[in-house]
């Protein structure tokens, strides 16, 4: 029989399930699964099919999506100028990470240096573990994450921590940052001009945490750290040498909640993280 669950923890593990199911993998556990956990498990399979049966209703109401509604996996069409990241600068990982990223934060302070400051409640600076092997980097906070002052807090960093956990890694291990600092309004692209006034800090973020691999999330993210505009499909399924780590690029995960289709591809874009970490394909962490 079926264990009953909280409704948080059956959601998230509905989720969890749902998202291996559509990478492509079944059971595959790193660690032993004692029988409670297995029969959660296979009560959150139970409901993520019961509920996949009640969105094919006619009358079932569209997902809504409330972070990065307007992200299109393209380009960035204007064509103002992108800055490009420091060239060289290949710096050894600071003494102290953690100091590191404090210093930094101190040095943004209150920041007003663009107009995306205006619209902000809270500045989103990072989260995650300052000596990660592993780095994601998104494109701007949404709504939640505007509220809570932390990246990847709503929907989107729900379906990111189920792919973190399918790399085998929890979230506090890696580290998570964005193009910019502050929400840009209705959740648009952030303009070049803000872009190009917030990286200098995501570059000091990266220098500080030094991480073997760098994963841009997104056209916005892949265009800032490259320095480049160039379409998504060009940029992704290969490794590209970036300042000393190796940088891979994927699908925003807000991009993969409206066409998930697209998550068997974002899939094995990280297991070349995976391979590159020398982490175990195909391992998932339970
Ligand atoms: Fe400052 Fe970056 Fe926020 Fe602009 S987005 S106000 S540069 S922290």
């Amino acid at each position: 029989m079926a264990q009953r669950l909280d409704p948080a923890t059956r959601d998230a593990l509905v989720e969890r399930v749902r998202f291996y199911r559509d990478l492509g993998l079944t059971e595959f556990y790193r660690r032993p699964v004692d029988a409670a956990r297995l029969a959660a498990w296979a009560a959150a399979a139970e409901l993520t099919a019961q509920s996949e049966q009640a969105a094919s209703e006619p009358d079932s109401q569209p997902l809504q999506i409330t972070h990065a509604s307007n992200l299109v996996e393209e380009a960035i069409p204007t064509r103002k100028p992108i800055s490009a990241p420091p060239a060289t600068g290949i710096a050894a990982r600071p003494a102290d990470p953690a100091a590191a990223l404090v210093l930094i934060r101190e040095e943004i302070g209150d920041c007003t240096r663009c107009a995306l400051h205006k619209g902000r409640n809270k500045l989103v600076f990072g989260d995650g573990s300052p000596v990660a092997r592993l780095m994601f980097v998104g494109e701007g906070p949404g709504a939640d994450e505007d509220a809570q002052g932390l990246p990847f807090v709503g929907k989107a960093g729900q379906l990111l921590n189920n792919m973190i956990a399918a790399m085998g890694l929890k979230r506090e291990e890696v580290y998570i940052a964005n193009v910019v600092k502050c929400r840009p309004p209705g959740n648009r692209t952030p303009e070049p001009d803000e872009a190009n006034t917030c990286t200098p800090f995501l570059f000091k973020q990266i220098d500080a945490v030094r991480p073997q691999v760098l994963v841009a999330l997104g056209a916005t993210a892949a265009t800032y750290l490259l320095g480049q505009r160039q379409p998504l499909a060009g940029l992704r399924g290969r490794v590209h040498p970036y300042r000393g780590m190796q940088l891979i690029v994927t699908y925003h995960p807000a991009y993969l909640l409206r066409d998930p289709r697209q998550k068997k591809e974002a899939w094995a874009d990280l297991q070349i993280a995976m391979r590159e970490l020398g982490l175990r394909k195909g391992a998932v962490s339970s």
